[in-house]
C-alpha cells in the first residue's frame, strides 16, 4: 500500500482526509502534535507525534514511511487569533511547513498537497474569486498560508516538487457515518458554536457584525462539505501521480450564505432555535468570500455531493450529538 502522510491528521479535515485516502486504498500517516488535534480521531492509519519544526522527526518519519506524496493540513487556522497573535501565525505556519517542505525535497518525496484558503485573496469588491485573482490577505492566517504558496513554488523551481494547492472556502459538516467530525478547542467556527449553543453548551452565538455591505448586513461565506472537500484532495493526489504540473484550486461550491441565513437553515434540520446576540465586526473577517471558479470540477472531475447547506448542517448535527472527542 503506498503511504501518504498526512500532516494535521488528527484535526478535522485531516482525519477526513485520513478517511478518504484509506478508502481510496492508500495508508495515511498521521503526523501531528495534538495541540488542537485529536488522538481519537486518528483511526484511518499509523500515528506519528511530532513538532513540524523538528527537522530531524521529520527526517526519521520520512525514512520509515517513505511516503510517496505529503498532504499537509497541519496549521493555526483562526482569524480572530491570527489578528491576535501574528508572531504565532508566522512562526507555526511558516516555519513549520518551510521544515517539512525541505525534508521532504531532502526525502525525494516530490509530490504534495497544501491547504491553502480564500483568506488569501482578502477584500474584493465585486470581483469574482477564482484562481488568477490577486491576493491580499486581511490577516496573518491568510498571509502566513500565502507565503506558503510562495515558498512551494520556488521549490519547484529549485527542486522539482510539485504541488496542488487548494484554497479552501468554508468547511462544514461530517463524516456521515459518524466515524470523524468536527471539534476544536477553543471552538471559534460558525457551525459548531451554533449546534452547541442550540443544545445549551454554550451562551448564545454572537454574529459578528450586522452593517456589512450584503441584503442581510451579515457576512457571506461559501460552505463546502468536509467529504467534498477531501474527495478533491485525492483526485489533487492522483493528479500528481500521473505526472501533472503544479496546480492551484479553489475548493468552494460558488453558492453563498449569509450568517443569518446559516442560523435558518440551522432551524430548520434541528428544529430548534438559535440562541444568539448581536456583536460588533470580527477585526480581520472579509465581507463576502464566495468561489467564482469550476476550475476543480473541469480539470479533476471533482463533484460535490453533500455541499447543501441543509445537508452540512445535517451531518454536523448528527455528529454533535452521537461522536466527540471530549470524553
Ligand atoms: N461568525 C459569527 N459568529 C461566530 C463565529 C463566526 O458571526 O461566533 C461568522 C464570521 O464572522 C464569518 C462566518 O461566521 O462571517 C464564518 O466564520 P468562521 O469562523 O466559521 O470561518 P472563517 O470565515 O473565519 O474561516
Amino acid at each position: 500500500m503506498t503511504n501518504i502522510l498526512v500532516t494535521g491528521g488528527a484535526g478535522y479535515i485531516g482525519s477526513h482526509a485520513c478517511k478518504a485516502l484509506r478508502d481510496a486504498g492508500y495508508t495515511p500517516v498521521t503526523f501531528d502534535n495534538l495541540v488542537t488535534g485529536w488522538q481519537d480521531a486518528v483511526k484511518f492509519g499509523p500515528f506519528e507525534q511530532g513538532e513540524l519544526s523538528d527537522r530531524t522527526r521529520l527526517d526519521a518519519v520520512f525514512a520509515q514511511y517513505q511516503p510517496a506524496a505529503v498532504m499537509h493540513f497541519a496549521a493555526l487556522s483562526q482569524v480572530g487569533e491570527a489578528m491576535a497573535e501574528p508572531g504565532r501565525y508566522w512562526a507555526n505556519n511558516v516555519i513549520g511547513s518551510l521544515t517539512l517542505i525541505e525534508a521532504a525535497v531532502a526525502a525525494g518525496c516530490l509530490n504534495f498537497v497544501f491547504s491553502s484558503t480564500c483568506a488569501t485573496y482578502g477584500e474584493h469588491d465585486n470581483v469574482v474569486l477564482d484562481e488568477n485573482t490577486s491576493q491580499q490577505p486581511l490577516n496573518a492566517y491568510g498571509a502566513s498560508k500565502r507565503a506558503i504558496e510562495d515558498i512551494l513554488r520556488d521549490f519547484e523551481a529549485a527542486h522539482g516538487l510539485r504541488a496542488v494547492i487548494f484554497r479552501y472556502f468554508n468547511v462544514a459538516g461530517a463524516d456521515p457515518k459518524g466515524e470523524v467530525g468536527e471539534f476544536h478547542r477553543p471552538e471559534t467556527h460558525l457551525v459548531p458554536l451554533m449546534l452547541d449553543a442550540i443544545d445549551g453548551k454554550r451562551d448564545a452565538l454572537t454574529v459578528f457584525g450586522t452593517d456589512y455591505d450584503t441584503p442581510d448586513g451579515t457576512c457571506i461565506r461559501d460552505y463546502v462539505h468536509v467529504c467534498d472537500l477531501v474527495d478533491a484532495h485525492v483526485l489533487g493526489l492522483n493528479w500528481l501521480e500521473q505526472g501533472k504540473q503544479s496546480r492551484v484550486f479553489n475548493l468552494g461550491t460558488g453558492s453563498g450564505f449569509s450568517v443569518r441565513e446559516v442560523i435558518e437553515q440551522s432551524h430548520s434540520v434541528t428544529n430548534r432555535k438559535v440562541p444568539y446576540t448581536i456583536g460588533p465586526r470580527r477585526a480581520g473577517d472579509c465581507t463576502k468570500l464566495v468561489s467564482g471558479s469550476v476550475r476543480a470540477q473541469q480539470e479533476l472531475g471533482w463533484t460535490p455531493t453533500r455541499s447543501t447547506l441543509k445537508t452540512m448542517i445535517s451531518d454536523a448535527w448528527r455528529w454533535h450529538q452521537t461522536g466527540h472527542y471530549d470524553k
